[in-house]
């Protein structure tokens, strides 16, 4: 099958000031990259570089300063915000849980974006919950549970783009492996377009058919993941890559 030549989402000079200690800084310096629709973009990088800021960017919980973002064709300034959320959904480590079952905490986010809940056990299954947790209160799930429950909310929206934000990252190995084929399965038999914040170099290469590497805000390395680990073109890559940076 060709690929769409059409990116999910186009980053051209991005910047980003954050004000720190009365001084105006770059988290995002210029950045300029095409996330391919369809694919999986794992984005790496040293602790606040800026990847999870790049993210925030593209649902517009973060509003860039400078520069242009176009999401599925249209600059992100045109889309109305809860219709931009619904197809470029965030899902980060750790997503807090509201007070109650598991089959409210799947409803309400449902009714705050004005439709209706049709298939709440074929949403638990689908991320490899059971029937029997829709009553269960969602704070006494475990990490492993909460962390599916959390996907399962956001996949109800039925998004285009997924952005993942260090999700497996207090997962132990064998959550971190379901959760990784959900995800792959979800891609492949959906066309799920996800950029997917990582810190595990393995995690990187298992799942990315594109992997970026950010760096004090620039995207240093953009290429496919098979290149990204075996012949990358930059040195601070090869750095990175063998966990000297
Ligand atoms: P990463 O996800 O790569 O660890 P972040 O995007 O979270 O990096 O952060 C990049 C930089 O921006 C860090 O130096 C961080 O301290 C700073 N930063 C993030 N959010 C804010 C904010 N709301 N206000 C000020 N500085 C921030
Ligand atoms: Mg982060």
């Amino acid at each position: 099958m060709e690929p769409n030549p059409l990116p999910a989402i186009e980053f051209n000079r991005v910047t980003k000031y954050f004000t720190g200690s009365g001084q105006q800084r770059a988290v995002l310096n210029g950045v300029t990259a095409k996330v391919p629709r369809g694919k999986i973009t794992t984005l790496v990088g040293p602790s606040g570089s800026g990847k999870s800021t790049l993210l925030s960017l593209c649902n517009l919980l973060l509003a860039s300063d400078e520069g242009e973002i176009n999401v599925l064709g249209k600059p992100i300034t045109e889309w109305e915000i809860p219709e931009l959320r619904r197809k470029v959904a965030l899902v980060f480590q750790d997503a807090p849980m509201l007070q109650g079952t598991v089959l409210y905490n799947l409803q309400t986010v449902e009714r705050l974006h004005g439709t209706v809940l049709e298939d709440p056990v074929g949403l638990l299954e689908r991320v490899g919950l059971t029937r029997d947790l829709l009553e269960q209160k969602a704070q006494e799930l475990s990490g492993g549970q909460r962390q599916r429950l959390a996907l399962a909310r956001t996949l109800a929206n039925r998004p285009d783009i997924l952005l993942l934000d260090e999700i497996t990252s207090a997962l132990d190995p064998t959550s971190v492996k379901e959760v990784e084929e959900l995800l792959l399965q979800m891609n492949k038999e959906e066309g799920t377009t996800m950029i997917w914040i990582t810190h595990h170099m393995e995690q990187a290469r298992r799942v990315g058919h594109e992997t970026w590497l950010m760096i004090n805000g620039s995207l240093v390395e953009q290429t496919d993941t098979q290149t990204f680990f075996n012949a990358p073109q930059h040195s601070e890559t090869r750095r990175f890559v063998a966990g000297e940076w």
